[in-house]
């Protein structure tokens, strides 16, 4: 069975063939398969636990405003994108020349790849991150450098640096909170990195998960210099996965380039319910509160049992199954948790979307029976 809303098996076919499509979304070809979440999804129906959504969906506000402008969706309403663009922009205290709407942040993930890496320029990230940067740099034909996280979880800043020097890079990719070990680099490694980092390397501070963890922005940043590109999206925290809206904050020579790739107006359902998030002014603070109280009681559940996760601040982590992961992911799939995948410098580790309190329950006990099946 598959959600109305998931893309067609062919149309995951015809994306694998460019081999891009699976990884890049986190899938395994048998999770490709299964149903998403949503409040469609069939209670009783697995839990998914594997992409990182927010199990909660959009914010009630948010959701009656998408639901409210649907209707004059006939019209592109341009003026929503400029009053989004400025309330964000006003909050975070930056101009509104430096702040540019996506459909995702997704999309400026991949015009970055296209402008700033190839066969001249390559891609510096950390081992384990977010791919899709790295895939597509990769098969546009980028030298692309994975450098290891240190034990701590952090970017290995200083080892980024010296390969971002080695090779001369076009873009440097930083995820903080990193996907998938929701893990922190401190600001002081990512000032030491601004300050150190080769003249022609950009760099990309992904901020997907900011809204979880208590970590500082770099956001305000891109007011002072014009060689970083931070991203942020409504997908995560916001519950906005599937309306998608992201944002792309830099300077404007930085944002032209990225908007020299074409345009693309944006869904006035995800604007409405954007400008919705953004008005709640408690709904960072409670998503965050909720997540993180979940999240630690699991990871102290499976620090219990002897399996120990790297410090995360985000809606995932990364568990030592002290197994096979893929095997391991496939067994919880089996009892109706459906989690996420493995790296392949941590074949022992898959990552877990921190979901709903019931969920988390539900997790446990696939976990436990997954672990120690019956003989
Ligand atoms: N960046 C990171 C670190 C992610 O984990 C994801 C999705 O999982 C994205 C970007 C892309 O998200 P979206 O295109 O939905 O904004």
């Amino acid at each position: 069975m598959t959600h109305p809303s998931a893309p067609s098996r062919r149309s995951f076919l015809h994306l694998a063939g460019t081999g891009l499509a699976l990884s890049t979304l986190g899938l395994t070809p048998a999770q490709a398969a299964l149903p998403r979440s949503g409040p469609a999804a069939p209670a009783g129906g697995p839990v998914l636990l594997n992409f990182n959504e927010c199990p909660y969906g959009p914010a009630p506000a948010a959701l009656a405003a998408a639901r409210d402008v649907a209707g004059r969706s006939g019209r592109y309403l341009f003026a929503m994108a400029g009053e989004l663009r400025d309330l964000f922009a006003a909050q975070e205290g930056l101009g509104k020349e430096q702040v540019r709407l996506f459909p995702g942040s997704s999309e400026p993930l991949n015009r970055a790849a296209v402008l700033w890496t190839g066969a001249g320029a390559g891609l510096v990230v950390a081992d384990p991150t977010f791919e899709a940067l790295g895939d597509l740099a990769a098969a546009r034909g980028a030298p692309v450098v994975r450098v290891p996280l240190r034990a701590d979880g952090a970017h290995d800043v200083r080892a980024m640096v010296a390969a971002a020097a080695r090779i001369d890079a076009g873009l440097l990719y930083l995820c903080n909170p990193n996907n998938p070990t929701g893990s922190i680099t401190p600001a002081a490694d990512i000032a030491w990195l601004l300050a150190h980092k080769p003249a022609r390397t950009r760099v990309l501070v992904d901020e997907a998960y900011l809204q979880y963890s208590e970590q500082r922005s770099v956001i305000g940043q891109a007011m002072q210099r014009d060689d970083l590109i931070v991203l942020r999206t409504f997908s995560k925290l916001y519950g906005m996965a599937g309306l998608r809206l992201g944002v792309a904050a830099a300077h404007p020579d930085r944002l032209r380039e990225l908007a020299s790739l074409g345009d693309n107006p944006l869904p006035v359902t995800a604007l409405a319910a954007g400008l919705a998030s953004l008005r709640d002014p408690d709904l960072i603070v409670r998503r965050r509160a909720e997540n993180a109280q979940v999240r630690q009681a699991t990871i102290a559940w499976l620090g219990k049992r002897g399996f120990s996760c790297v410090p995360s601040e985000a809606n995932c982590f990364v568990v030592d199954v002290q197994r096979e992961g893929a095997a391991f992911a496939a067994a919880m799939a089996e009892r109706g948790v459906v989690i996420g995948r493995s790296w392949a410098i941590w074949p022992q580790r898959v990552r877990v979307t921190v979901g709903t309190a019931a969920e988390m329950e539900r997790f446990q006990t696939a976990f436990a029976a997954a672990i120690d099946p019956p003989r």
